[in-house]
């Protein structure tokens, strides 16, 4: 499921799009990114690439 998450400092994740707002923050006033990944890491490749339909060989 999707959700949007701060690359900065603050670690922010959202369930809507948004603009971090965190003081300490070194990204604040940036959006915050949107990541699909499902495990709660947000790693970079995890980034809904599943919502394309790609076609891989099922085994
Ligand atoms: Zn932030
Ligand atoms: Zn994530």
């Amino acid at each position: 499921m999707s959700h949007y998450v701060c690359k900065g400092d603050c670690k922010t994740v959202s369930d809507d799009a948004g603009i971090c707002q965190a003081d300490f923050c070194n990204k604040k006033g940036e959006e915050l990114k949107i990541c699909g990944c499902e495990d709660g890491v947000h790693s970079e490749h995890a980034t809904a690439e599943n919502a394309s339909g790609g076609v891989e060989t099922g085994a």
